[in-house]
């Protein structure tokens, strides 16, 4: 008689449980429909990069896209839109840059991109031999000897076998990021990178750099990668191959700027917080479109969803555009001190700052072994539109300073294969995204978010 009984409730709990799952395989099934008959992801994305475009913090397109973002929210119907101020560095590239590869009496000019955060050559540029290096362990080992006076030519490719692709990029980013410091500790006077970008093209790819105390400050710019194999064969021809590079970039003062804020109020739980977002800001030279366009695109689509759909969420769920990611990540910091500040109870971050490529899953980080398996308790609901990756990692740049704060942060996954073809790089357009694989990764966050609203952490 126990038996049955016991037999009988798993028979009636399991029957709920399939219940809620059909119940919400039903809202999901409405939120990916919505988004792919009439989602408004791709008209935002198209305003945001091509009737704005390039917007560095601190330039007045980064104002104007603040202003845009303010706009569009409100229009989107969310029940609170503010701004949250915040100083941002303010970098600024000047007249454009000029390189050549110098051959006897012959000249060949590469495209060159200093990098952000760069001082200027002299007015004149700068010409010196070239010393080509892997990685700083090469490069002390040749010491002042051989590098003082030269420009050092950092030319260690992403590895080209890593599946995941951010993998590659984190593995060659130091020659960008402090590249300049170790070649100023050997007495160089300027560094030229090999672009992080896993393909062979013609475009120099920017990013951030900063310089340590204590040593000289040097310029520092990133040539393509057909020009780095172009310079890495000329210099195995003729060791005494010079290089000219001449870039016009200066630091500001600080700026001030602001990360937008957008907010569905929560019917249960209003004290509760859960963000999603990505970065306003961009790169100068490009239109910023996988990055990050996409992401704030698809973070404004979650609100105008849960709006049109009548989904009132427990929690109060904001929609951050967050400002300065490239160059500072001072809105991400901003955001979190603001929340310590005012004691508001993160449950979740949710970030798309990886492209907008089909959809592959998400990474989870910072969550207890439970909430782990319940989030990954809902593939059964994602596999139908082909979402299949629920694993430990992710995350994303402005979200991580809530990390502290105990908050679980959750890295959207797109397919990585194409996005350092156009990561940083002026080919980042808008026409390089996909309309249906930008929808399908807003209507994958909304359910997600949709999810973890339901049933908590
Ligand atoms: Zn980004």
């Amino acid at each position: 008689m126990k038996k049955k009984y016991s037999f009988i409730t798993t028979l009636l709990l399991s029957a709920t449980l399939s219940q809620a799952q059909t119940a919400d395989s039903v809202v999901v099934k409405k939120l990916y429909d919505a988004t792919l008959s009439h989602g408004q992801s791709y008209e935002w994305l198209r305003q945001l990069t091509t009737q704005i475009g390039g917007r560095l913090a601190g330039s007045a397109n980064a104002a104007k896209a603040v202003q845009w973002g303010k706009n569009v929210l409100e229009q989107a119907g969310a029940d609170r839109v503010f701004l949250q101020d915040v100083m941002v560095p303010h970098w600024e590239r000047g007249a454009k840059e000029e390189a050549y590869i110098v051959v006897g009496k012959q000249k060949i000019t590469v495209p060159l991109l200093a990098l952000g955060g760069s001082i200027a050559t002299p007015k004149k540029g700068i010409q010196a031999e070239v010393i080509e290096v892997q990685n700083f362990q090469e490069l002390r080992a040749l010491g002042k000897e051989k590098c003082e006076g030269k420009i050092i030519f950092f030319n260690r490719p992403m590895d080209a076998t890593k599946i995941n692709t951010f993998e590659a990029y984190g593995g060659a980013g130091d020659q960008r990021r402090s590249g300049a410091n170790e070649a100023s500790k050997v007495g160089a006077i300027g560094v030229i990178i090999r672009s992080l970008s896993n393909t062979l093209n013609d475009y120099p790819h920017t990013g951030s750099m900063q310089y340590a105390t204590g040593v000289p400050l040097i310029p520092a710019g990133a040539i393509s990668t057909n020009a780095a194999e172009l310079l890495s064969k000329t210099l195995k021809e003729n060791p005494k191959t010079q290089f000219f590079f001449k870039q016009n970039c200066e630091t500001l003062d600080d700026a001030p700027s602001h990360n937008v804020v957008a907010e569905i109020k929560g019917s249960e739980k209003p004290d509760e917080y859960i963000v999603v977002g990505g970065h306003l800001d961009s790169w100068d030279v490009a239109q910023g479109a996988h990055d990050d366009g996409t992401g704030i695109a698809q973070s404004m689509e979650v609100l105008r969803l849960f709006k049109e759909l009548g989904i009132r969420p427990k929690r109060t769920i904001r929609i951050v555009l967050f400002m300065n990611e490239e160059n500072g990540n001072r809105g991400g910091i901003k955001y979190a001190e603001l929340a310590k500040q005012n004691n508001e109870k993160h449950i979740f971050a949710l970030e798309s700052d990886s492209g907008g490529f089909t959809p592959k899953g998400f990474g989870i980080q910072g969550a207890a072994a439970s909430v782990f398996e319940k989030i990954q308790g809902y593939k059964s609901l994602f596999a139908p539109y082909g979402l299949h990756e629920i694993e430990r990692g992710g995350g994303g740049v402005d979200i991580g300073p809530l990390g502290p704060q105990g908050t679980v942060l959750i890295g959207f996954k797109p397919d990585s294969q194409r996005y350092f073809e156009y990561h940083h790089a002026s080919n980042d357009k808008f026409d390089t995204v996909n309309q249906r694989e930008l929808e399908l990764g807003a209507a994958s966050i909304a359910s997600l978010v949709y999810l973890l609203d339901k049933y908590g952490l």
